[in-house]
């Protein structure tokens, strides 16, 4: 069974819906993301799982316990939780060990002090105990109300957005060290991000988050390879959609060639099976389109972003339909040019064809959407 798990948690503010039918579930010893714009009720459902707001309908369980449904509810101290916040929320009065501490009120001041030492060493702030908050970078900051939230061995920890005070750069490695601090504890926990990178640097299972929902709740591989509707294929890397015609359960044309799939096409949820000559929307990604000198295939440049390491190509194809290419940066073709292309897709996803246009971010319609539980 499931460490966390949230059955069809419904909540509204005033009339207006915030959290629908939410559902999801996390095993003991992972984390787990609500990944999503700001706005889709991420900070809700965390707020839901702690215990600062009753829910409308559903249930809420943590270690196997109901700590929320319409009839029961336990207060927040009760539920063992953790939390770490965007602004890392220190008392600012309070040197760093005895922020660390502070969790720790009803044991021994031995205790306290050799458990504040062991947290101390794990942020990798050991002799640093005696300082204050002020005193401290942002990064050093956010890894101090880590420890102080994992002090007393949470049931579950929370974390809210706690990278977006932080440089870019930063956030990067301190993502990664969070992510490791958190496995070296075994806590299970739940960060919640509108950063894809932030999302896939610390977490195991995703959910994508939209309108109150979870979209698709998945492992960062399947979320960007087997997109389950539009919108997660849009909110997730990059992309475009080429017009294409089924041949058969495996193989699609495009304008580019014939796509041959190594898993049976699928196109949205409801898809009862592609059949022969049906229009579909294929997802194509910038690493679906390799650059090939000899491909006899060509494409027109429109657009390039130099990335460093690569080049993001926009092309032109012939019917002007246009397609992205993630392309090594020694390979440096000016706009206009023609250069030569060719496919390399691995599992073809395809979506049915909407008269809405090829646009990605066209939204999956409501009856398409529903919440995956893990
Ligand atoms: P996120 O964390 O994904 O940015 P929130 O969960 O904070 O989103 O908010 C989701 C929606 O609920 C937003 O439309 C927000 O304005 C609304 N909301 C959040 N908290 C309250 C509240 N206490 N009262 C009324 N509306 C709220
Ligand atoms: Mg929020």
């Amino acid at each position: 069974m499931p460490h966390l798990q949230l059955i069809d948690i419904d909540l509204a503010f005033g009339g207006h819906k915030v959290v629908r039918k939410l559902s999801l579930g996390l095993e003991k010893g992972r984390i787990g993301c609500l990944l999503g714009p700001s706005g889709c009720g991420k900070t809700t459902v965390l707020r839901c799982i702690a215990g600062f707001e009753r829910l409308a309908a559903g249930e809420i369980r943590l270690g196997g316990a109901t700590v929320s449904s319409t009839r029961t509810y336990v207060p927040p101290e009760r539920r063992r939780i953790g939390m770490v916040f965007q602004d890392y929320a220190l008392f600012p009065h309070l040197s760093v060990g005895e922020n660390i501490a502070f969790g720790l009120r009803g044991e021994t001041a031995a205790a306290r002090r050799s458990r504040v030492a062991e947290l101390l060493g794990l942020v990798g702030l050991a002799d640093q105990g005696d300082k204050y908050p002020h005193e401290m970078s942002g990064g050093q900051q956010q890894r101090i109300a880590l420890a102080r939230a994992l002090a007393p061995r949470p049931s579950l920890l929370l974390l809210d957005e706690p990278f977006s005070n932080l440089d870019v750069e930063l956030r990067e490695r301190l993502s990664y060290e969070v992510r490791d601090i958190i496995k070296a504890t075994h806590t299970t926990a739940i960060l919640v991000t509108h950063d894809q990178h932030e999302a896939f640097a610390v977490a195991d299972d995703i959910g994508i988050m939209h309108e109150g929902r979870i979209q698709q709740w998945d492992t960062p591989y399947n979320l960007y390879h087997r997109p389950a509707n539009r919108f997660v294929a849009d909110f997730i890397g990059q992309g475009v959609f080429l017009r294409g015609r089924v041949l058969n359960d495996r193989e699609v044309s495009v304008e580019l060639g014939t796509l041959n799939s190594t898993v049976p096409l699928v196109c949205g949820e409801d898809c009862g099976g592609c059949t022969h000559g049906s229009d579909v929307d294929v997802l194509l990604r910038p690493d679906d389109i390799v650059h090939d000198d000899a491909s006899a295939l060509k494409a027109e440049v429109v657009h390039k972003a130099f990335r460093g390491a690569d080049i993001l190509y926009t092309l032109r194809l012939a019917s002007g339909a246009k397609v992205l290419s993630l392309v090594p940066s020694h390979h440096n073709h000016a706009i206009g040019e023609r250069i030569g292309i060719r496919l390399d897709v691995d599992h073809v996803v395809t979506f049915q064809d909407e008269s809405t246009g090829l646009n990605l971010s066209a939204h999956p319609p409501a009856d398409r959407v529903s919440a995956a539980a893990a």
